[in-house]
């Protein structure tokens, strides 16, 4: 996989960029000024960078030094606020990153508030019900997000933006549509920060004036990109002021990085794609199990150093009559017994090639009890932006949307890209 030649400012850190201001003989001040303007002021020009010299700013451009920012090139809006944004860069590749106003049930990187958010107001609803979700029909967080227009009020609340780690993902989940790209390339940390730049200048907000929840749940696999991301995850929380506890990553279960990150001084909450209750279901629904299985997974959490108030998040995909059943359920809580954990069930997001069925609400709500009985805090991640593909396992940069009947039947207004 090549990476392209780092000539941006974006991705570099205190040091590089401390690094960069001596070699071209200017004061030390000059490598906050550009971390400033980079992460803070989101600048997209080295034209921009008022604080600094003109014969400075055309001395970098001539060394072939640029800002480096994301562009984005298109942009779908849900009926549910959620956006999908297409992500371009310098070499023609492209990701996709989702901004998601008012948090998420179990999305929203302060997991605790989300988790109790959803359990109040009875949110995460399957797919036979997922036309509800296009009605303010949220109880409290839902009902302050929208206005009796539906329209997005203030930009206050906790949104969350679901960021991609690489073009395309490796590691061959069945039910993920972003496995279908198979994997194209890293992206450098520089393109990790610059989609949450590129987004929060788009939506017109900034941390840590406005609550941001950052999620690495977008295309790809964080841990098989561990370096890049981070060094993203640094450069989030020092230079975009995103706080540390309000970022999430999900893996698949790298099991050897997941110890290594659990030694990291910054880094997000952990998050793993449980998606199944015992070795043989798991190896056939992740293939990744049969490398890392559920002995070696449930071992490295098990050791996973959590800080003060920090608990594991497993996600679970629901698969309609395959990891769905009663006996599955029981599964998850004896491997996660004694475990500080909450545990998010997403019923499948449905997707062409995508061999499985969404199961029912019923089926859902039984899941999510037997799990409570067990006393593991289970909750129902409510699904946003089905209707542009963009929620959970739909990231493939679709530049249609809405062409099966039922996102039709779930769009009710027109779906047109708006950039
Ligand atoms: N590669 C990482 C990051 C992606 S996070 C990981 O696997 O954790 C995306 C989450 O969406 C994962 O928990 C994944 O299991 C889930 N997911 C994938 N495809 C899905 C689908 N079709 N419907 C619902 N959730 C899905």
């Amino acid at each position: 996989m090549s990476e392209p030649i780092a000539s941006s400012l974006l991705g570099m850190d205190r040091e590089e960029l401390a690094a960069l201001v001596l070699e071209a003989e200017q004061p030390g001040y000059r490598a906050k000024q550009i971390m400033d303007a980079v992460y803070r002021q989101r600048v997209e020009s080295l034209a921009e960078i008022s604080t600094l010299p003109q014969e400075f700013r055309e001395r970098l451009a001539e060394g072939g030094v640029s800002v480096g920012a994301a562009r984005i090139e298109k942009k779908f809006s849900s009926v549910d606020g959620t956006v999908r944004y297409l992500i371009g860069f310098g070499d023609g590749q492209s990701v996709e990153t989702v901004w998601m106003p008012e948090g998420d049930g179990g999305e929203a990187g302060d997991g605790s508030e989300a988790g109790a958010e959803a359990e109040g107001s009875g949110a995460g609803l399957p797919a036979a019900e997922a036309a509800v979700s296009l009605s303010p029909a949220y109880g409290a967080a839902g009902s302050h997000a929208l206005s009796k227009q539906g329209k997005r009020t203030a930009a206050s609340g906790r949104s969350t933006i679901c960021i991609s780690s690489q073009v395309g993902c490796a590691v061959d989940c069945q039910f993920c549509l972003t496995a279908l790209l198979g994997v194209k390339r890293n992206l450098t940390a520089g393109e990790i920060v610059g989609q949450v730049c590129a987004v929060l200048k788009d939506q017109g907000v900034s941390p840590p004036e406005d609550r941001i929840n950052l999620v690495f749940m977008g295309m790809g696999e964080p841990f098989l990109n561990y370096e890049n991301f981070i060094k993203a995850s640094r450069l989030l929380v020092e230079g975009v002021g995103i706080a540390e506890r309000r970022m999430t990553v999900s893996t698949a279960g790298i099991v050897p990085r997941i110890r290594d990150f659990g030694e990291e001084k910054i880094r997000p909450k952990l998050a793993i794609s449980l998606n199944a209750s015992n070795d043989e279901l798991r190896t056939r629904l992740m293939p990744l199990n049969k490398k890392w299985n559920l002995e070696m997974l449930m071992a490295v959490a098990r050791e996973f150093p959590l800080r003060t108030r920090e608990w594991i998040t497993f996600e679970y995909v629901l698969l309609g009559g395959v990891n769905d059943l009663a006996e599955n359920a029981k599964e998850v809580a004896e491997l996660l017994r004694g475990l500080r954990c909450k545990v998010n069930l997403i019923a499948l997001n449905p997707g062409p090639g995508i061999e499985f069925t969404t199961p029912s609400t019923d089926r859902v709500t039984a899941f999510q009890n037997i799990l409570r009985g067990a006393g593991i805090p289970a909750f129902v991640r409510r699904p946003r932006g089905r209707d542009i593909y963009a929620a959970c396992g739909q990231l493939k940069r679709t530049v249609e949307v809405a062409t099966s009947p039922e996102l039709q039947l779930q769009a009710i207004s027109p779906l047109a890209p708006e950039g």
